[in-house]
Parts: structure tokens; sequence; C-alpha cells
């Protein structure tokens, strides 16, 4: 008899509902395959109707004081950390991220809620001085209505959150399209927002597959911004069809970003920063470590310390503390990244690992072992996203090299250089074409106060959390008072 789970439904207009005769779609542990819950498949009626509420809601909450919209993100962030420990135990069992990382998850969430939360006595405008006597002149922001927020699966608490809680405290409405793999979490996100007592429609979840539910939010007019993270290819169908009612498009997507290890680098410290790149979250982190680009000078000693490490790397039960690497997310996950595995195999030279893991435990879920290539610079395996632990590397002979091949990807979101030259660090900060570099550090740590994105291929332009999260949610208002009671003309009374 197949085991019962629990059933959602969508979260519309304050009400969790369950259209009658909805197909329903159910995520699992990639751990064990074990069934999580059920979900609602919206339709384009759901969307509808969420986009309805959104739309309704949007004027009242608008006209309410940003600092009170504030207090109730403090509110949800509160709940959150006060359930830190059993939603970190959702990401883990949805996704797959060991237990330290899915409170991580959990935690960064938490942090951006705060964070948001202080910026609604903030949300600075500007005030310019005028070119004409008795005239004041000023910017402010405006909130831009209904949006909508499509996000991935590998952050399931941390990027819902940093859309919808910048999204929030500006002053507008959100409907909320999670990835399918992670519905579970999604509840938990809504969850923490109705118990905040946040007002019926100001948030609305319609679970479904992107090509459905995505597609009948971007085409809905009163969809005023479309925020989506996730791949190159659904981003590129997001940004086309946004484009045909001119609708703000904001994509944050994939990366192949590299850690650049010069032949003055600290060997100990880069190769548990190259550790933590590649293979946490089993690789399946936007800024993962995917190429390991290393000077000559010390390139067979770091991969003699690489593969010392590696011989003790457990992977297996990400509930387990003593995990360093659980499964990767999904049947899907796992077909593909074994697929680069074998295109790896024809192309560049496997130094270990490789193979789906089998025996015990592993039978259940979908483990692949951490996986290093030794590769010319060119190679699918070292062009391509994989998003999987599988680590690229490449030997260089100067600086100069290392850059041209760091740069040398459509993606720029993360770098990352170790040395103990400060005028290399610097030019490295200068050279490498990617929105983030971090020096002496690995591709990972992201921190919500500061902005986030990349260049290239990883995105349009644009940057989630930190302050530059307020600009992707509002419109600026240009402001001009006119306390002279004459007509003045800008450009024209220049006398
Ligand atoms: P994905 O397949 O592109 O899906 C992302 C989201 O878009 C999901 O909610 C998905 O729904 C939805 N979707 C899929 N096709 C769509 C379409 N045609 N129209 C509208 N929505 C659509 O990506 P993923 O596998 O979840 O995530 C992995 C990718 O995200 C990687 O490339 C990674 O680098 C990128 N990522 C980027 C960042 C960043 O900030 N730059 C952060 C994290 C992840 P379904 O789940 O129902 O398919």
């Amino acid at each position: 008899m197949a085991a019962t789970v629990e059933e959602f439904g969508l979260w519309i207009n304050g009400r969790w509902e369950s259209p009658e005769g909805a197909k329903r779609f159910t995520t699992l542990n990639p751990a064990t395959r074990e069934p999580i819950a059920s979900f609602v498949s919206g339709s384009p009626k759901d969307v509808e109707r969420a986009v309805t509420a959104a739309h309704r809601a949007f004027p009242a909450w608008r006209d309410t004081p940003a600092p009170k919209r504030g207090e109730i993100l403090l509110r949800a962030a509160r709940r959150l950390a006060e359930r830190k420990e059993e939603v970190g135990r959702w990401v883990t069992r949805e996704m797959g991220k060991v237990i330290a990382e899915g409170k991580g998850d959990v935690q960064e969430a938490i942090d951006f809620i705060e964070y948001m939360a202080g910026e609604g006595r903030r949300l600075f405008g500007e005030t310019v001085p005028s070119e004409l006597k008795s005239k004041f002149c000023l910017t402010v922001r405006q909130p831009k209505g209904a949006v909508a927020c499509i996000t991935p699966w590998n952050f399931p608490t941390a990027i819902p959150n940093w859309k919808i809680a910048a999204a929030l405290i500006t002053g507008n409405t959100v409907v909320f399209k999670p990835a399918s793999n992670t519905a579970r979490c999604a509840v938990e996100v809504v969850r923490i927002y109705e118990d905040a007592g946040l007002p019926p429609g100001v948030l609305n979840l319609v679970t479904g597959p992107g090509g459905v539910v995505g597609n009948a939010l971007i085409d809905d007019p009163r969809i005023r911004t479309v925020s989506f993270t996730g791949g190159v290819e659904a981003g590129r169908e997001v940004y086309l069809r946004g484009a045909r009612s001119l609708k703000m498009v904001h994509l944050e997507l994939g990366g192949k970003n590299p850690v650049i290890l010069l032949e003055d680098a600290a060997i100990p410290l880069a190769v548990d920063g190259v550790l933590f790149g590649a293979f946490g979250t089993s690789g399946q982190r936007c800024t993962a470590t995917s190429r390991l680009i290393i000077h000559e000078k010390i390139y067979d000693q770091v991969l003699a310390e690489l593969d010392r490490r590696l011989d003790h790397f457990p992977v297996g039960d990400p509930l387990d503390p003593a995990t360093a690497m659980g499964p990767v997310a999904s049947a899907d996950q796992e077909r593909k990244i074994l697929e680069y595995i074998e295109i790896g195999r024809k192309e560049a030279r496997l130094r270990r690992g490789g193979r789906k893991l089998t025996g015990g435990l592993y039978d259940r879920g979908f483990f692949i072992e951490p996986t290093v290539f030794e590769t010319a610079h060119g190679t699918r395996i070292s062009k391509e996203e994989i998003f999987g632990p599988v680590l690229s590397v490449l030997k260089v002979g100067s600086y100069e090299e290392a850059v041209r091949v760091a740069n040398d990807v459509d993606y720029g979101l993360s770098s990352a250089l170790y040395t103990r030259d400060v005028n290399k660090a610097f030019r490295a900060i200068q050279d490498l074409e990617a929105g983030i570099t971090y020096i002496n550090a690995p591709t990972i740590g992201a921190e919500v106060q500061l902005p986030f994105g990349g260049i290239k291929q990883t995105g349009n332009g644009g940057r989630e959390a930190g302050s530059a999260a307020i600009e992707e949610f509002t419109e600026i208002k240009t402001v001009f008072v006119d306390f002279s009671e004459r007509l003045q003309k800008a450009q024209i009374d220049v006398e």
C-alpha cells in the first residue's frame, strides 16, 4: 500500500485552498526516495485568483507605513528563528544538503528578513538642489504593485525570502512560485508570514510546474515585476516572455566559478576553501567552486593535499552531523551530473570519484562521489555549469594566464583568489569578470547585507540582497516642489 503523505493546498488571499479535482504532485527525500508531502499542481485559473488577491491587497499594503510593515517582517523573522531547527530539517530532508547547511539556509533567511525589517525605517530617497530659487527637489521610492517571485530548489528558504522580504518591505504584494522539488519548504516560508499576521492577499503561494504557473504569472498584465532565480535556459524563456509586455524581469542565473591559487597561496587554507566551495551542498550552489586554477609551481602539492583530504570525506545521510556531503537533489540532477561525468571521461583525465555510489543507504538515494577531473581549458566540463559535485582542475603558468582562463566562460557570478601578494589581490579584484570576488576565501559565503549577483549570462544586470534589493522592487519618483508662487522655467530662466 502506498504511504499516505500530508496534503497541502495553495495559499491565496489568506486561506489555504485545495481546488476541486486539482492534479497533485509529491516531493521526495533525495537521500531515501521517501515521499515528503503532496501539493497542488497549480493551473492558470489558480494563478488568476492569486494575482487578483495580490492586486486587490496592494493599495492597503502600499499605504501601510513602512516601519509597520517592518514590524510584521520582524515577527516573521522571530517566528522562523524559533522554528529554525525544524525548518532546517525540512530543507535537508527535501533537497539533501547536510543539516548544518540546512540550518544555514534558514539562518540566511532569518538574517535577511531582519535586515529588511530595518529597511522599513530607511528606504532612502535623495534631496538634490534645484537650479531655481524657492524650489525643492527630491526622490521617493514607490512599490511596483503585485510582483511574481519564481525560485529554485537549492536554497529553498533563503532565496524565496531574499525576494519576498524585499518585495514586502517596499510595499509590493507577492505571488510566490517555488521550485516544485522543494514545495514543502515553500509552505514553511509562507507559514511564518501567516503566523506574523501578514494581511490576506499580500503574499500568495501557487505551487506547480514552471511552464504552467510561471508562464501564467509572467503573462498576467497585473504582475509588474518578475523576479526569477534559476538556470539560464528557463531564465532566457522568462526574459523573452516578459519582454512581450515590457515587464521588468530580474534574473539571477548560473555560474562556473573559479578559484585561482597563485604560487604563494596558503595551501591548507585554500584546500579547505575548495572542498567547502566545490562539494558543499553537493556542488549545487550557483556560487559553487567548479574550476580550480592552480599555478604550475604548486600544482602537484595542491592535488596531493586535495586527495589526502578527500580520502576522508564522508558522503552519506545528510541528517547525520558527521556527514560532509549528502545526496544530489533529485533523479534529474543525478542523471544530468552523471552525463557530464561521462563527457568528462572522454575529454579530460578523471583523477578521482566519478561514480554513482551504491550499496547500503546509497541504494535508496541519489549519491554521487566527489569527483575531480584534470583538464585543459576549453573542455565542456571546464566551461559549462554542471551543478553537482564535480571539480575541474586546470594548470596555468602565470597570474595573467589564470585570469584569462577564469574569465573565458559565459558566466560571471563568483570568483576567488588565494595569494599573500596584496598587489596581485587588488589586481584580481579589478581583472576578474564576476559579480563577486573573494580573496583568501572560497567562492561561497554570501552575507545578506551585501549585494549579490553576477555579470555576463549570470543575469541581466540587477543585484539581490544588501541595499540593492530595494532597487529591484521599487520605482523612483522624482518630485519638484515650487514654492516661488510664479512660473519658473528650468533651462530657460538662466539669467
Ligand atoms: P530552473 O529549472 O531554472 O528552475 C527555477 C525555477 O523556475 C523553478 O521554480 C521552476 O519551476 C521555474 N521554471 C522552470 N521553467 C520555467 C519557465 N519556462 N517559466 C517560468 N518558470 C520556470 O532552476 P533550478 O534547477 O531550480 O535551479 C538551478 C539553477 O539555478 C542553476 O543554474 C543555478 O546556478 C541557478 N541559481 C542561481 C542563483 C543566483 O542567485 N544567481 C541562485 C541559486 C540558483 P519547476 O521547479 O516547477 O520546474
